[in-house]
């Protein structure tokens, strides 16, 4: 069984949001057409508390981007986005999360980020999104989403470290690039640890294909390729 995974839609990090990514909204007709291909879509959503120890607001005397150390993690202090509630937690108007089989929150806990799906920065607290993949017989997942170099790469990296298969649908994610060359040192970092690098288009067409080769019905058709 595959599984998509759709990480962190949300309007914070889109290009006018408070973390902006840029070209973020480019993700979103691109996510809808990849969900269209799995019968079961997960979504990950950046979830903190105000006073969450990754906003650079929360540390006195430092601004947005800086690195500190904050309870023995490195940490890259970030605008203040994500906050519980609020409408730049929110997904993304247009993304169709009707298509969401479910939701997994994090960054809950404000004493540790969590740019993984699967676990927090300090791989302490699971999500629960590995079990819950489990119980439904999922052993490929597809990721995509925002920020290339950070959620996405490490929810791509637990992946593979739990076991499944995994593949980054690359075209529908974008980064942060607080560096130039971040974005493709983290793609080249996921192809090293067995991450497939694909895209939407491949994705569609090797469903497509498959099916018409193979005589699936259109209903196994949509569980993907
Ligand atoms: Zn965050």
């Amino acid at each position: 069984m595959n599984a998509l995974i759709v990480v962190d839609v949300q309007n914070d990090f889109m290009d006018d949001g408070a973390l902006p990514v840029p070209g973020a909204y480019d993700v979103v007709p691109l996510a809808n057409q990849a969900m269209e291909r799995f019968d079961i879509v997960v979504a990950t959503q950046d979830w903190h508390p105000p006073e969450h120890g990754s906003f650079a607001a929360n540390h006195a005397g430092h601004a947005p981007y800086e690195r500190i150390d904050l309870h023995g993690l490195p940490q890259v202090l970030w605008p203040t986005h994500c906050v519980q509630g609020d409408d730049g937690a929110a997904f993304v108007n247009g993304l169709h999360t009707e298509r969401f089989t479910a939701v997994f929150p994090k960054g809950t806990d404000p004493t540790v980020d969590s740019y993984s799906g699967f676990f927090d920065n300090g791989h302490r607290n699971s999500t629960g999104l590995s079990a819950w993949l489990r119980e439904r017989g999922v052993t490929t997942v597809f990721v995509l989403g925002v920020a290339t170099d950070f959620c996405v790469k490490y929810t791509a990296l637990d992946a593979v470290g739990e076991g499944f298969a995994t593949t980054l649908l690359a075209d529908a994610c974008r980064g942060v690039d607080l560096n130039a060359g971040d974005v493709d040192a983290a793609i080249e970092e996921m192809r090293a640890a067995a991450v497939t690098i694909s895209a939407v288009a491949e994705l569609t067409a090797t469903s497509s294909q498959s099916a018409l080769v193979i005589g699936l019905g259109s209903e196994q058709a949509r569980s993907g390729p």
